[in-house]
């Protein structure tokens, strides 16, 4: 059984952005707010966190990774609680682009563990490469990374939000079939299943890489899809805001 939930619409900017992009979060936020059946993130630079999380209403700020350790001689990275208290709500965990650099899923799992304990909600990515995908390793890798990261404590289901992104197809113009997004949400919502029992169909799985707004509404009409990570297209407010109105005109918002 699929449960309806409210649709979770978040951009990640990657290293995008300057002061100057703060106008465009500014117009994102303005149409959040006119659109309240979806639910809306941004995910901008470290840089810009702090002036975006003061200036928003209607959406809520991330970042895109953080540390495992909470303090300490780690040049240049930044704390889950130093995300905090910056105005993040959620960060983004176990994105590729970390994983190509050397995220390793036990240190998935112990950021998983440092963003929860700092009381941030995670988005946990998960996907397949092409190779996994062309051996037919494609569900057991995503499966795999699943079983590695999931928390475990108590009320870690309802802060946590699967992403995913076939690797890929980030970044690529391309998606996969509609029948592969929706056989891989399957997998992943039985493993939620069975890690948090019936908490875990209420965890959002977003679907991720190379969402427009020509394709998003034909992903999202599929009820396994409960929102969407958008990197290239949540740069401005035009082409996220296309988003946005896809999926609120879709039947998908509450
Ligand atoms: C991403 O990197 O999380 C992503 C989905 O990127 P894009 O939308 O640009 O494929």
């Amino acid at each position: 059984m699929t449960t309806a939930m409210r649709s979770l619409i978040v951009g990640n900017w990657k290293m995008n952005g300057l002061s100057g992009a703060l106008a465009e979060a500014a117009s994102i936020d303005t149409l959040a707010g006119e659109l309240p059946g979806v639910e809306v993130g941004l995910a901008p630079p470290f840089t810009l966190l702090s002036p975006m999380a003061a200036m928003v209403h209607h959406l809520s700020v991330g970042g895109q990774d953080c540390h495992e350790a909470s303090h300490g001689a780690h040049t240049g990275r930044i704390s889950a609680a130093m995300l905090a208290e910056s105005g993040a709500r959620f960060v983004i965990l176990g994105h590729s682009e970390c994983r190509a650099e050397g995220d390793d899923d036990a240190r998935v799992r112990a950021k998983v563990d440092a963003a929860l304990g700092a009381g941030l909600s995670v988005i946990l990515c998960v996907g397949e490469t092409a190779r996994q995908r062309e051996a037919g390793e494609a569900k057991s890798a995503v499966v795999g990374q699943l079983a590695a990261a999931l928390p475990q404590g108590e009320g870690s289901a309802e802060r946590l939000t699967i992403a995913y992104e076939p690797v890929w197809a980030i970044g690529a113009g391309q998606t996969p079939a509609q029948d592969e997004v929706e056989a891989m949400h399957r997998a992943i919502r039985s493993s939620l299943v069975a890690h948090y029992g019936e908490a875990g169909r209420l965890v959002r799985i977003l679907y991720g890489g190379s969402v427009s707004a020509s394709n998003v509404e034909a992903l999202v009409a599929n009820a396994m899809v409960n929102g969407v990570l958008v990197g290239g297209a949540s740069l401005t407010a035009e082409s996220f805001g296309a988003i946005l109105r896809s999926i609120a005109g879709s039947g998908r918002a509450d």
